[in-house]
């Protein structure tokens, strides 16, 4: 079969379309530019011609994806800004909305029949609510939805938190899938699936030239774990869940795969952690990177944001990588590209 991808060129999607190429799949990969493309084929150019793609400049666009869905048999959304620098909100949640119910629109209209499944890259971010006492542990499901993150852009626009804007971009992209999935019950002849990542970390595949081209996610990483860029209360309190991109990747594909998925939200988590357990983990295998706060003692400490993962092993059967092995494989690419 035939799925389409969209942002196939992110740091996520590129893990995705590489899964999907390597279980036998034709991958369609929309691009927002023209000079996205080579890297890409290069990249995937043992697929030969297994692995295409269009250029969708703008996903905010009326019938945006239009093209793009016409024959394919599913589809992985990807495509969404994961950035803290949006001043108005909307610059981050109308692409995030307008993308997803875009690309379900343009499903219903020029594929419906071919199209089976939309699986839709949301985020853990749409299923926490930040607690203030972070000395608490938390354990959140998928019964769980960030109202609070939209109810601070809501009420102070401009003025929210900048983590809230993203995560209110996450919780109500995912939000209007449901809605859309709902009012087109019988008519649309494919499902939704919501994979529900916390923060991707793992090596990249996409096209890094300087660590300012890393996601979101990796340049905290490496901020923290290879510069040591923290106070030692921040690496003893300072963190959340996390996942390896690699999961990710095989959590996409097989929602795709498997039937049960169908119509359900499913956090892919590997667990929680502070940053000292990367710093830990990182200067065990290369001492020469930073030590962080040697007082810290992973038995003792708190981890404030958990996330229940049981459904992702029951339906999609994930095993789930250890901190350590997430952060040899992150540790030696770094070393590789000479930025330790
Ligand atoms: P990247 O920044 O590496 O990739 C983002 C992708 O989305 C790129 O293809 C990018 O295109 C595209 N994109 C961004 N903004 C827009 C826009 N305004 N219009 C059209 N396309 C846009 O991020 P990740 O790979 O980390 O994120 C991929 C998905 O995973 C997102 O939906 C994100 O919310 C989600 N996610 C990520 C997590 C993480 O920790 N990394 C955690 C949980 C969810 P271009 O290259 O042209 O900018």
């Amino acid at each position: 079969g035939t799925v389409l991808v969209s942002g196939c060129n992110g740091y996520v999607a590129v893990w995705v379309v590489k899964q999907l190429l390597e279980d036998g799949y034709t991958v369609r990969g929309t691009v927002r530019r023209e000079s996205s493309i080579p890297y890409l084929k290069d990249l995937f150019g043992s697929y030969g011609d297994r692995f295409e793609n269009i250029i969708v400049p703008d996903i905010t666009k009326e019938g945006a994806f239009d093209e793009a869905v016409k024959g394919v048999d599913a589809i992985e959304h990807t495509a969404s800004p994961f950035h803290l620098n949006a001043d108005d909100p909307q610059e981050i949640i109308g692409p995030a909305v307008s993308g997803t119910v875009g690309m379900l629109q343009s499903a219903l209209k020029h594929a419906n029949g071919t199209v089976r499944r939309v699986v839709v890259t949301s985020s853990c971010s749409a299923v926490l609510t930040e607690d203030p006492d972070l000395t608490k542990s938390h354990t959140f499901s998928e019964v769980n939805w960030n109202e609070a993150a939209i109810q601070d852009v809501r009420e102070n626009g401009r003025n929210a938190e900048p983590i809230d804007k993203y995560h209110a971009s996450k919780a109500l992209a995912e939000r209007s899938a449901w809605e859309f999935a709902q009012k087109h019950k019988g008519e649309a002849k494919f499902d939704v699936v919501a994979i529900n990542p916390p923060y991707v970390y793992g090596p990249w595949l996409h096209d890094v030239k300087r660590v300012e081209d890393l996601n979101t996610s990796m340049i905290a990483f490496y901020d923290a774990v290879i510069k040591g860029n923290k106070t030692p209360e921040e690496f003893a309190t300072g963190g959340q869940s996390w996942v390896d991109v690699r999961e990710v990747a095989v959590g996409h594909v097989r929602a795709l795969q498997r039937e049960e998925a169908g119509g359900e939200r499913i956090i892919t988590s590997s667990g929680p952690w502070n940053w000292q357990d990367f710093v830990n983990a990182a200067h065990k295998i290369e001492p020469s990177l930073p030590a962080g706060n040697t007082a810290y003692d992973p038995k003792t400490a708190v981890y404030h944001t958990c996330f229940d993962n049981s459904k992702s092993k029951r339906l999609l059967g994930l095993d789930y990588r250890t901190i350590e092995e997430t952060t040899r494989d992150s540790v030696a690419q770094f070393k590789e590209k000479v930025w330790l």
